[in-house]
């Protein structure tokens, strides 16, 4: 199978894995996965993981950016295959554990997106506990310094993740970044665009030259300056 893979600095890669991505960090020997993407992406990321010179069972521990299928619906699979810990944000745990039920992932149109909630969930997963709970401004239980910051707005538990050392954010769905320009996530699918901004403006706070997202290339070198001004620019 065919991988495509970017690496964004030295020892963090943005495995792409159709319509979506997973970054891995390189931590010596136990990276870690921030997000594992679609139900059916586990073949694709094993040989994703095997270019880069480890195998899946190497990774101890995913991180989720946010619940959504095209971030946490390989996380069955992955860990079935793998054993490897499964950490989330408190405020979506219970979605991993099926007590809550998936909330809608479409949003605006007058409520009329709705209806493609249900197809929207039989991509998602079956129940995957989470083994460690994440809360805004820790650390990720790794070797290397990975910080966890709470982005809420496109989800209620969407985090993104912080390697100082690298100046580094992994920022999932929480921003856009279109053609060179940086923007708050999508309106249609998310969950609070004004809790959004919100986030925005706290990511203004860490030093940064590079972030990476989910859906877009990576931004390289000016991303302190181009985080402030949308800061700014929303408000
Ligand atoms: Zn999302
Ligand atoms: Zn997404």
């Amino acid at each position: 199978m065919t991988v495509s893979i970017t690496t964004v600095v030295n020892g963090i890669h943005q495995i792409h894995l159709g319509a979506t991505s997973a970054t891995l960090i390189e931590t010596g020997d136990s990276p870690v996965l921030i997000d594992v993407g679609w139900k059916w992406s586990y073949n694709r990321l094993k040989d994703s993981l095997r270019a880069l010179g480890y195998y899946p069972e190497d990774i101890s521990l995913v991180a989720m950016t946010h619940y959504h299928p095209d971030h946490s619906g390989g996380m069955e699979a992955f860990r079935n295959k793998t054993g490897a810990h499964l950490a989330v944000h408190d405020a979506e745990a219970l979605i991993y554990t099926s007590e809550l039920p998936i909330p809608p992932i479409m949003y605006g149109w007058k409520g009329g997106f709705g209806i493609l909630n249900p197809l929207l969930n039989l991509v998602g997963m079956h129940p995957t506990p989470a083994d460690i709970i994440l809360q805004d401004k820790e650390m990720l239980p790794s070797v290397a310094d990975i910080e966890v910051i709470h982005t809420p707005g496109h989800t209620a538990g969407s985090v993104s993740f912080y390697i100082p050392s690298k100046q580094t954010l992994i920022v999932g769905d929480a921003m856009m970044y279109k053609h060179g320009k940086l923007s708050p996530p999508h309106s249609t699918f998310s969950h609070d665009n004004v809790v959004a901004l919100d986030s925005i403006r706290k990511l203004t706070q860490y030093d940064c030259s590079v972030v990476c997202f989910s859906h877009y290339p990576p931004l390289i070198g000016d991303a302190q300056n181009q985080i402030n001004e949308l800061a700014a620019s929303v408000g």
